[in-house]
């Protein structure tokens, strides 16, 4: 299976492995981090504006919502439409040093029963889509420790 691996985001994570990380941007001036990342202002609005760095974000956090969803991902998520959709569970997983909240899919085979609010997980690569000639990539949440 040559498979190329293409990002479905460009900049939003980056990595292999235990060096998997989702990508971020910090303001220079109020340390505020902003996932998507911000490139252009900083949204903070007591803040005057400084440069906006990117940073890796903790790899891993806590539950703090999830859902199981029915639907087909919005953009930027890519789902073929010719093949039946398979629910997968969304996780709303809180980054403390950050102190910003970031959404993923759970990673194959984590279901809403395996999950509880407040459960530490961990950023993991994923594959969301795969056809002929490409596996595109994205982020999971899995419940740290488990491997898969
Ligand atoms: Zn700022």
């Amino acid at each position: 299976m040559p498979h190329t691996r293409t990002p479905v985001v460009d900049g939003w994570f980056a990595g292999e492995g235990d060096g998997f990380r989702l990508l971020g941007t910090r303001c220079s001036s109020c340390a505020t981090v902003f996932f998507p990342r911000e490139d252009v202002h900083c949204r903070n609005p007591h803040c005057d504006g400084g440069s906006l760095e990117e940073v890796p974000l903790s790899r891993s956090g806590r539950v703090w919502s999830y859902t199981d969803s029915r639907y087909r991902p919005p953009s930027p998520y890519v789902s073929d439409r010719e093949l039946p959709w398979e629910p997968y569970a969304l996780i709303a997983v809180e980054l403390e040093a950050e102190r910003i909240v970031v959404l993923g899919q759970a990673a194959p085979g984590v279901t809403v029963a395996d999950l509880t609010v407040g459960m530490e997980v961990e950023v993991v690569p994923g594959v969301l889509h795969e056809d002929a000639e490409t596996a595109w990539t994205t982020w999971h949440w899995r419940p740290t420790g488990v491997r898969a």
